[in-house]
C-alpha cells in the first residue's frame, strides 16, 4: 500500500491496515501522527447526527468533573495572563464556556455544527481552548495555524485529546478511535511538531490527553 506525507511534519507516513474494520490509516514515525484514509472520513451530515447523540450538559456531572479538571490544570497556573478565552469546537452545549464565565473570563464559543458564527474574525484571545476537538480534525496544521493567528502574543492554545498508545497492536484495539469521527491521533511528541512549524513553545504537557502549546512573543 501506497504511503502518504505526513499533514503535520511532512514526513513519510506507512500505512497501518485495520483488517476488523477494513480501514487504513497512516502512521508518522518521526512525529507519532496517525491519521485516517480520506475516504474514511464521515459526511458532515453523519457526523452532526453522532454529535447529537452524546449527553454533554451541564446536568452530566462527570462532564463537568472532566472541564473543572480541565481548568485547574491549564487555566489556574495563568490565570493572571488570561481575559479575554474563544472556546474553539464547544459543541452543542457550551459547558466549559459556562464554567469559565462563572469566573469572570470573557468568553466565546465557536463550532462549526452548533456556533457557526465566526465570532472570533477579527478578534484575538489570551486563551483558546478545544476541548475533544483534535481528534476530529482534517487537516489540523491548518486549523492550528488560524487558531495561532486568533491569539495574543504569548497566548495559549490549550488541548485536550486522547493521546493514542503507539502504532503497534495497541492501536488496533484502541477504544477511542471506533468513533467514526475520530480520525486524527496525537501524542506530545505531535504536538512539538506542530508548535515547531508554527512558532509556538510547547508550555506543558501531561501523559494522557492535555497539551498547552504557547504561541511566541511579538
Ligand atoms: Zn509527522
Amino acid at each position: 500500500m501506497e504511503t502518504r506525507r505526513c499533514k503535520i511534519c511532512a514526513a513519510g507516513a506507512r500505512p497501518l491496515w485495520d483488517e476488523k474494520f477494513k480501514i487504513s490509516y497512516f502512521y508518522c514515525s518521526r512525529c507519532q501522527y496517525i491519521f485516517i484514509d480520506e475516504k474514511k472520513i464521515v459526511s458532515p451530515e453523519k457526523e452532526i447526527a453522532l454529535y447529537k447523540q452524546h449527553n454533554n450538559t451541564l446536568e452530566n456531572e462527570g462532564y463537568v468533573k472532566m472541564f473543572e479538571a480541565f481548568i485547574r490544570k491549564t487555566i489556574f497556573p495563568y490565570q493572571e495572563r488570561i481575559k479575554r478565552i474563544l472556546d474553539f469546537g464547544c459543541g452543542p452545549g457550551p459547558v466549559l464556556a459556562e464554567l469559565l464565565r462563572r469566573r469572570g473570563f470573557e468568553v466565546d464559543v465557536y463550532d462549526p455544527y452548533f456556533y457557526p458564527e465566526r465570532i472570533f474574525e477579527q478578534k484575538r484571545y489570551d486563551l483558546i481552548t478545544a476541548t475533544e476537538v483534535f481528534e476530529h480534525l482534517k487537516e489540523p496544521l491548518e486549523t492550528t495555524r488560524m487558531l495561532r493567528d486568533h491569539l495574543n502574543p504569548c497566548g495559549i492554545l490549550a488541548v485536550m485529546t486522547l493521546f493514542h498508545p503507539g502504532e503497534a497492536g495497541a492501536f488496533n484495539t484502541w477504544w477511542y478511535r471506533h468513533d467514526p469521527t475520530h480520525i486524527s491521533f496525537f501524542q506530545p511528541q505531535t504536538f512539538k511538531a506542530l508548535a515547531d512549524r508554527l512558532g509556538f513553545r510547547v508550555l506543558m504537557f501531561d501523559s494522557k490527553n492535555l497539551c498547552l502549546l504557547e504561541k511566541a512573543g511579538s
